[in-house]
């Protein structure tokens, strides 16, 4: 991919403002231009030029009032890693907080070809034509490894990129895994606190993103198409179990009849799993992203879920537990870091694991040697 591991250029916008030059215009991108530098310092722009950071006010009252700008800075904000942009990110996001959680979250994924921005940009359009406000982001943890989003530089939701009441951000780049993840999490939030009444959140990569994705979002939504040979299959086979709704995409023309056929076998499939959300039978559906065809029956059924769901309280249950994961595993990736930079356990691990190469130490000796050389040094230094 051309894009991948380079770096954006930052060019002047009309009426103030820059945008980064490999993301699409109306795409609202950014991450790359801020990366691990002086803190508090600003957003670095071209030549080096930087951009007044705003007071915590300044975007938690930007943000709440829908301005796009301030909204695309806040995310930038988030997706820094510079330790001064990460505790006014924080403040920020504690004073947005009760302003979010108004959104339906809606995941949507399928292996690449099926039609998912064709789909999203059906579905935005509509969404916005009947009075909703959309935010797209999408989540690409293969991005966390070659630090730069596929997005930017694909002919994707043109239409929808345009769309005053609809806003799109591409994947954060950068970090591990779990950095991404709360990164797009933060940004949910954001989105919510600043009036976005659906959020869709897309899978770019493939593999993990599917889960990560399944992990924030309320009703989540897999397609699929005809004609996919096996590896699609074994795909979906893992994933269907987590899909609250199934759709065949590219139901039209010639088509019909074998998405037709699709549908009716992977209702039947569907049928011996357990239900992806308690109480709710995940229905099959089928739609044309390109012609429009059957997009609003999928809103209809992502919106009897959320009655459905709330009802029950079974929507607010999951996110309790989305946020409850969210934080252990935030704890886990903290701890795993702290461990594995510790100046004592790095000094030691050459000689264990020399030691467990050579078989003259059980493993579990070993994990538990350098965790006590590790916990002996927290003691030593929280004393
Ligand atoms: P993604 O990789 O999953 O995002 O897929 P895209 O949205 O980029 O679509 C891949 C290709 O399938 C493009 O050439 C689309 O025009 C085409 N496509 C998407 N949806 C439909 C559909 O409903 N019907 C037909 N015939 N083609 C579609």
């Amino acid at each position: 991919m051309e894009m991948q591991g380079r770096t954006p250029e930052w060019v002047p916008r009309k009426g103030g403002g820059t945008y980064a030059t490999t993301v699409r215009d109306g795409v609202e991108g950014g991450h790359d231009g801020m990366p691990d530098g002086p803190s508090g310092q600003g957003v670095p722009e071209s030549g080096g030029v930087r951009r007044r950071m705003l007071s915590i006010d300044e975007y938690v009252e930007g943000v709440r009032s829908g301005d796009r700008a301030i909204l695309g800075r806040a995310i930038t904000l988030i997706e820094s890693n510079a330790p001064a942009h990460v505790s006014l990110a924080q403040e920020v996001l504690t004073q947005l907080l009760p302003s979010t959680g108004h959104s339906l979250r809606v995941g949507i994924t399928g292996v690449p070809g099926v039609g998912k921005s064709t789909f999203i940009e059906a579905l935005g359009c509509q969404l916005t034509a009947s009075g909703h406000r959309v935010a797209v982001l999408t989540i690409d943890p293969s991005s966390s490894v070659t630090r730069g989003s596929v997005l930017g530089d694909k002919t994707r939701m043109e239409r929808l990129a345009r769309d005053p009441q609809c806003f799109i951000r591409p994947s954060p780049s950068g970090g591990t895994l779990g950095g991404v993840t709360r990164k797009t999490r933060e940004s949910i939030l954001v989105c919510e606190a600043a009036g976005f009444d659906v959020i869709l959140v897309e899978t770019v990569g493939v593999g993990q993103s599917e889960i990560v994705v399944r992990s924030m979002v309320d009703f989540f939504l897999l397609l699929l198409i005809t004609g996919a040979g096996d590896e699609l299959q074994g795909i979906k086979k893992g994933v269907m179990e987590l899909a609250d709704a199934v759709v065949i995409n590219k139901a039209d023309g010639e088509n019909r009849v074998r998405a037709e056929v699709l549908r009716a076998d992977t209702a039947r499939v569907l049928h011996y799993f357990a239900p992806a959300t308690e109480g709710w039978i995940s229905p099959v559906l089928t739609c044309s992203a390109l012609d429009g065809d059957g997009i609003a029956g999928v809103w209809n059924a992502a919106e009897d879920f959320r009655s459905s769901a709330t009802q029950r309280g079974v929507l607010q249950q999951r996110r309790n537990l989305q946020m409850l994961d969210w934080m252990h595993s935030m704890i886990d990736e903290c701890l795993r870091s702290h461990f594995a930079t510790d100046p004592d356990v790095l000094q030691l691990l050459p000689d264990i694991e020399r030691a467990v190469k050579a078989g003259s130490i059980t493993v579990a000796h070993a994990a538990e040697q350098l965790l006590s050389t590790y916990e002996r040094r927290h003691q030593r230094t929280s004393s």
